[in-house]
Formats: structure tokens, sequence, C-alpha cells
């Protein structure tokens, strides 16, 4: 719960709006008959993150006498009267602090305030990455932040961000799910590694489980901390033993049906659980279900009393899944670029791309980032790239301008990947959309693109498509319309248009849009010069009732205005 604080009418106005955004997620302290700062306190008593539109000076006095541990100590944000600042004042990293101020300040229109050493220039805090991790963090963070040198050691290729590591220093960050203590100087990281397979008869108790979780996990050297999820047939879904281990593990259960667990293959198959629950492994088959390796076969609780086990498990590690995101950097202005493609371009450790699209958005990645930059031309091996890393486990950004999935990275990476990676896409604003809103509205009604490159499309199919969007009245936007070596397509193209349209058809021309060398140009169908237009233009031709308005290009939603007497 998100605790708010205000004292005057402009705290409270911003307060609600936040309430208003956030429906269920904040609660209104307004210290009804006490003072501010009993709200304060209370809302510090209550709540996992405080919003406080106060002056840092005020809480600081405030919340002073109640600090306590960082991990436990709520968040706090203070918010200037003016609304301009959203300071992350307390709990950066583990209140959640930072992350409250970006959020607040993106609502409201604040500047967020983070002076977090890791956060203020870019690196991920270690103890950000999402993952457990043991030993000397603050250590480890602050020889990353002064540029020492820091060895990875990583013996599970797990999707990490990028961190500015090598292969030798003073300090080590160590991921794995074995049980090694961290030395000095290393911080060791927990990937959510391992899978262990629960089978329980009704009424097992909790410690028995448990316990035989953590002995199999221990006896075959394994970290608890790297545990993703107890595994189990449908059958078991509310069984109190394993509910209960779950949740003292702070780990989800996972559940399959019987025929699924019964098509596993396992090692140590036997009749009871088959006569049970229909399926003649629990343990093995619902920890190998997601696939990966079998660490520690079945194995039987020991129960102190002597009575007969009543728990079985068995530990997988999971194949790591790497991260292919395929994200569109917008035609080429900073502020056309989503938040969303800047965030997976932050999170991404190895980047793919053309190198003038890399250049685009340099200054955006995080140090470490290792970027494989390409010319022209190396498509196909971009794409297989990409999506070779992201099966190595890494998490991969294969970009691409406008959007990545016009004409595009986009196809060609998919069309190489396989199920073993998750792939995301972040959509991006594509060369027609940014060149329609330059023109004015040409694409008010059904349109089309139409690329007349004929590299990878033999002619004859474009001039089919061109001849049917002319027939059918389409508005077209000609992507790769005209390049040196191929001068005679675009001429063409629009001829068979002008045998459905009118010579007055208005024509919009528009190059490097959103570029600092942006261009357009209003003409028509029989007045527009192919030698304007080249490999960086779109063209657009509107259809039977798109008119020049103002100067400015509008296809009508309707037809209304072409019924209307010239
Ligand atoms: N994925 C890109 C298109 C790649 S094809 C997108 O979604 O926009 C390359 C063609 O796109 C160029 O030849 C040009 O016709 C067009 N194009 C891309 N960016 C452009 C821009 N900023 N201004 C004008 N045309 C652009």
């Amino acid at each position: 719960m998100i605790g708010l604080i205000s004292a005057t009418a402009a705290g409270a106005a911003a307060r609600d709006r936040l309430a208003a955004a956030w429906p269920g997620r904040t609660r209104v302290y307004d210290g009804s008959g006490g003072s501010v700062g009993d709200a304060v306190r209370l809302a510090f008593a209550e709540c996992d993150r405080l919003v406080c539109f106060l002056a840092t000076g005020a809480v600081v006095r405030i919340v002073a006498p109640l600090l306590g541990d960082k991990a436990s100590d709520p968040g706090i944000v203070c918010v200037d009267e003016a609304g301009r600042f959203a300071v992350s004042l307390v709990g950066g990293h583990g209140g959640g602090a930072n992350e409250l101020a970006r959020e607040v300040g993106g609502l409201l229109g604040a500047e967020p305030v983070i002076t977090t050493a890791t956060d203020a220039v870019g690196l991920p805090g270690l103890d950000t990455l999402g993952f457990p991790f043991e030993g000397d963090v603050a250590a480890v963070s602050r020889a990353l932040l002064d540029g020492e040198p820091v060895a990875l050691e990583a013996e599970l290729a797990w999707p990490l961000p990028p961190l500015p590591v090598g292969t030798h220093g003073a300090y080590t960050v160590r991921v794995t799910d074995r049980a090694v203590g961290p030395t000095e100087r290393e911080a060791v990281l927990r990937p959510p590694s391992l899978v262990v397979g629960v089978g329980a008869s009704k009424g097992a108790p909790v410690d028995e489980v448990l316990a035989l979780v953590e002995d199999a996990l221990r006896d075959a050297g394994l970290s608890v901390k790297s545990v993703a999820a107890l595994a189990t047939v449908d059958a078991k879904a509310g069984e109190p033993g394993i509910v209960g281990a779950a949740e003292r593990l702070g780990v989800p259960v996972v559940t399959y049906a019987a025929e699924e667990l019964a098509a596993v293959e396992v090692p140590n198959p036997s009749d009871a659980p088959l006569a049970a629950v229909g399926t003649p492994s629990v343990a093995e088959a619902a920890a190998l279900a997601g696939g990966g390796e079998l660490l520690v076969p079945k194995r039987k609780s020991v129960r102190a009393d002597g009575l007969p086990a009543m728990a079985t498990c068995a530990v997988v590690r999971r194949v790591p899944r790497g991260r292919l995101a395929v994200v569109g950097l917008g035609p080429g202005a900073r502020d056309l670029l989503t938040p969303r493609a800047k965030d997976e371009l932050r999170r991404a450790a190895v980047l793919v791309g053309l190198d003038q699209y890399v250049d685009q958005i340099r200054d955006l990645l995080r140090p470490g980032t290792r970027i494989l930059e390409s010319g022209l031309g190396a498509e196909e091996e971009r794409a297989r790239t990409a999506v070779a890393e992201a099966r190595r486990g890494q998490a991969v950004a294969l970009i691409g301008s406008g959007d990545a999935g016009v004409y595009a990275m986009a196809s060609p990476a998919l069309a190489e990947a396989s199920d073993d990676i998750d792939v995301v896409g972040v959509p991006g604003v594509t060369a027609a959309l940014a060149a329609g809103a330059i023109l004015g509205a040409p694409l008010g009604h059904d349109h089309v693109s139409i690329s007349l490159s004929d590299l990878h499309t033999p002619w004859e199919v474009i001039e089919r498509r061109v001849r049917a969007a002319a027939e059918a009245d389409i508005v077209v936007t000609f992507y790769n319309p005209r390049s040196r070596g191929r001068d005679w397509q675009l001429p063409k193209a629009l001829a068979i248009l002008a045998e459905h349209r009118e010579p007055s058809t208005p024509v919009g021309v528009v190059r490097n849009a959103s570029r600092p060398d942006q261009s357009s140009l209003l003409t028509t169908l029989a007045g527009l010069d192919p030698a304007v237009v080249d490999m960086m233009t779109v063209v657009t031709v509107g259809n039977t009732a798109t008119r020049e308005i103002a100067g400015r290009m509008v296809t009508p939603r309707g037809y209304r205005w072409q019924e209307e007497p010239k």
C-alpha cells in the first residue's frame, strides 16, 4: 500500500490525482484530528511506501527517529508544492523509492530526483536485478561504479542486464545456484534456476515437506535461494504440506495434469502414485515437465517417529531462457522513441542492429552493453546473431527504425527463432505514420503500405499489389520508393494509380521524417517529380476522396465530400 500525505491545497490536489490514477494501491492519511507529523508516522507504520507532498526537511525531521533497517523501512518520495520534483528520499532500492519517484514523476509531470549512486549513472544496483544475492554486494557495486575491474563468473547463462564486468578483477560477481559461500569481495547472484518436484500423501505436514526439500538441496550442494518453484500434480495443488512449504520458501506452486506427467520419462517410476493420482511419477515428472537436467532423483522424507514417509521430492536445473526484444526505434526523433523501447534497450546485455540505428540510441545504453553492429545488407546474419545470443541465455535487443516489424528485422528474426527463448515485441512509429502526421491526415480512411524494393520481391508481385490498391481506391504509402540503381519503379507505380485517379490527386512526399533535415512537399499525381524522391523518403498517394485543405493532405473518413456538388 502506498500512503499519501499532504498539508496544503496544492498538495492535496496532486495527492488526489495519484489516488485516482492508482485505484486500490493508495491510502490517504489526512492526519484527521492530529498533525501532519502524526499522519506521516501512521503511514510509516502501515505502508510499504509513502508519497509526501511536503518539504524534504519536514519529512526528514519526522521520520528520522523511525528509521531502522534499509531492508524493511518503507520507501519515501517527497513531492514539492509546485509538483516539479519527485525526490526519492529514503529507501531508494530496498524500499522501492527510486521506482516510485519515477512513477510519480511520470504521472504528475515532475522530474524524478534520484541520488542512489548505481541508479544515477545508469548501472543497475546489483540488489535490483531481481535475483536474490549474497555476499559483499555494497563493495562490489561500488567497485563497478568506480570503474574498477570486476570479474563475472557465470556458471549459468541467465539473462542479466548489462554489467561492466570482465574476466579478471579484484572483485567478482558470481552467478550460480550451487551452495558456494561468497568469498571476500564477491557478490553471489542466485538465478531462479531450480525446480523442485514434490509429491505428498494427504495430510503430509509442512515441516516434513520443507525438511525434505532443504535436505535434498543441501546434500546436492545447491542453494535454496535458487529455487524458482515447487512443482506437483494438479490433484495436489491444494495439499497443505506442499502449499505451506512453498509459502515458507517464498516460491509459487506449479501444477501439471496427471496425463502430462505420465508422459514424462523418469528414472524412478512407481505403482503407488499411479494408483493414487494416475501417473507413475509425481516428484520427478513434475520437476522435469518444464525441461532441464535432473540433479536429484526422487528421494523420500525421513520421519523422526519412524512412520512411513509422506513426501517425495526431486530437483531439476531448468534450461535458462534467453530473451529477445525486437524494438522499433521510431522514425528518428528521440521523443518519438517510446518509453517501453527505452526500457528494453537498457535491459538488454546485447544489442544487435544496423550501425546507423545503433548511433541513434547509443547514449541510452547502459555501460557494459555488448554492441553487435553491422552495415547495410547483412540482415539475415543480424537476425541469426540476435537469435543465437538469446539462445545462449542472453538478454538481447534487436533494433530497427520505425517499427521493427515493418519491412524490418522482426520477421527474419522470428523465422529463425524457436520456442526456447522468450520474445518481446515493442512497437515503434513507422514511417507512414510519421509522414502522415506531417502531411495532415492522409490515412483517415483505408490505406496500405507497399515497398517498391524488388530486392526481396519480384516486380510482377509488386505491380499486382499496386494495381489492386489502385482499383480498390485505397490510399498508398510507398516505402523504399527510389534509389540510384532503382529509378523506374516509382514512375511505373504512379502511372498505374493514375489509371484510376485524377491527375490532381494529392501526393505527399516526406523525407527524413522527424530527423533534423526533415522536409516535406505536397504535390499531385501529375505534378510529382520523381527526382525529389530517394531512399530516405516515403510517398503517400491519396485516393479519389483525398483533398488538399489549407495546405494539408486530408482523406475524409467517409465518401460524403465526394457526393457533394463540386
Ligand atoms: N521499419 C521501417 C521501414 C524500413 S524500410 C519503418 O517502420 O519505418 C526503409 C524505408 O522506410 C525507407 O526507404 C523509407 O522509405 C522509409 N523510412 C524510414 N524512416 C523514414 C523517415 N524517418 N522518413 C521518411 N521515410 C522513412
